[in-house]
């Protein structure tokens, strides 16, 4: 059927989220379970309302906009929670493009058999315990212990933020059961990279999704005086670190090419003048969209930094903070998608994400598709975030089309 989302209406709505949590850096700070997500929430729940979708609520606080069918259910979705001082396109664009899809086949009866769903997964970003608090509690994929124990970004137990919510660890826990058969999860995103700009193209179809392995790591050797201990017996944690920063980076870049290794953080203590490093602390990140090579980097890396460690007199730790599979895009929803994309006329690109999304984690329980537009410069994460209208407009379309071939 030839319908087209409304690109003024889908426009609005991204501005008016973009009211809500914003800051004084001139971004927007809209964690899960902060003041402003619950505003925010409050405001989505009462658009879905009003396009007249049956409203849904889990125990893990993923809010669903529904419209009844036959057999299993085809949904559409992402996140409205972002990062501390973030963008107004990271999440939105995917909740906001699937409600203008739904509301446009509602508007127009467009024939469908299947259950329609448009979903928004509680704290996508991980500032509370992990990525994918919602998508993974929705899929059944926490434990109970990261729940209890977990700490938040903020430096606060997860349980006291709990607290102050409707929610609890056993309404989490039982969020899966709430789950309808779902057929097919699909989810419109901003890149986050410079691809598709760098290209040209307004609309990138994702063909998989990296896995990624994420600790907290720590070189432990022995403070010392930095002006009378000789260099040939120091115990230098920070050296060791620089040393392994070095050689993983290295080895991956020479090795495994296009996965990624990455210290986002480092604190190396005591930290001052006149002593030398007695330990550092640092995040070690790698990824990889093949499930071969993350298996050979976790062995790889990890021995090389216990290498490092006997190497220089230090020992290493480190513990695990997350981990997630690559994911295939199913080739049906990709051929679906770049049939759907050639119909409307649209430039494409196939590219794999490098970043983590909720629908790779929906890929336990259904097919996936994600389709990417463009972000200028790449830009993410950042509150100078921007799109083009236009490669919107197009990327909503294409997904409003893929939704109603899936929804036969
Ligand atoms: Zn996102």
């Amino acid at each position: 059927m030839n319908i087209r989302i409304n690109l003024e209406r889908l426009k609005d709505d991204i501005e008016s989220l973009a009211q809500i949590g914003r800051d004084p850096q001139g971004g927007i700070t809209r964690p899960s379970f902060s003041k402003a997500d619950f505003e925010a929430r409050d405001w989505l729940k009462e658009k879905i309302k009003s396009a007249g979708l049956m409203l849904g609520e889990d125990g893990a606080g993923n809010i669903f906009g529904r419209i009844e069918g036959e057999g299993k259910t085809i949904m559409a979705g992402s996140h409205i929670d972002t990062v501390i001082n973030g963008g107004k396109f990271d999440g939105s664009v995917g909740v906001l493009s699937a409600l203008e899809c739904l509301r446009r086949i509602k508007e127009e009866g467009a024939a469908h058999t299947r259950p329609l769903e448009v979903a928004s997964f509680t704290d996508e970003e991980g500032n509370l315990v992990g990525d994918f608090l919602g998508s993974r509690a929705f899929t059944g994929l926490l434990n109970r212990e990261m729940l209890e124990k977990g700490m938040t970004q903020f430096g606060t137990p997860f349980s006291e933020i709990l607290d102050q919510t409707p929610f609890t660890i056993e309404s989490i826990l039982e969020a899966q059961t709430q789950r309808p058969d779902i057929e097919a999860f699909l989810e419109i995103h901003i890149e986050q990279g410079s691809v598709l700009e760098t290209e040209n193209k307004s609309i990138g179809i994702v063909d998989c999704i990296a896995g990624k392995h994420y600790r907290w790591c720590a070189f432990i050797g022995k403070a010392s005086h930095a002006g009378t201990t000789p260099l040939e017996l120091r115990q230098d944690a920070f050296l060791g670190l620089a040393d392994f920063a070095l050689k993983s980076t290295q080895h991956v870049a020479t090795e495994h090419y296009g996965s990624m290794v990455t210290i986002g953080k480092v604190s190396v203590r005591p930290g001052a003048f006149s002593i030398v490093a007695g330990q550092a602390d640092f995040s070690f990140e790698f990824r990889s969209t093949s499930k071969d090579t993350l298996e050979k980097l976790k062995k790889h890396l990890f021995s090389l930094a216990e290498d490092i460690a006997s190497t220089r007199g230090l020992r290493f730790n480190s513990q695990l903070v997350d981990e997630t599979e690559p994911v295939r895009i199913p080739s049906p929803i990709l051929d679906i998608m770049k049939e759907e994309c050639a119909k409307l006329g649209y430039s494409s690109l196939t590219l794999p994400s490098g970043a983590g999304h909720d629908a790779q984690i929906l890929a336990s329980v259904a097919q996936q598709g994600m389709i990417f537009i463009p972000c200028l410069d790449g830009i993410s994460h950042s509150p100078l975030e921007t799109i083009e209208w236009e490669d919107l407009e197009k990327g909503a379309n294409l997904l409003l089309q893929t939704i109603l071939r899936l929804a036969g």
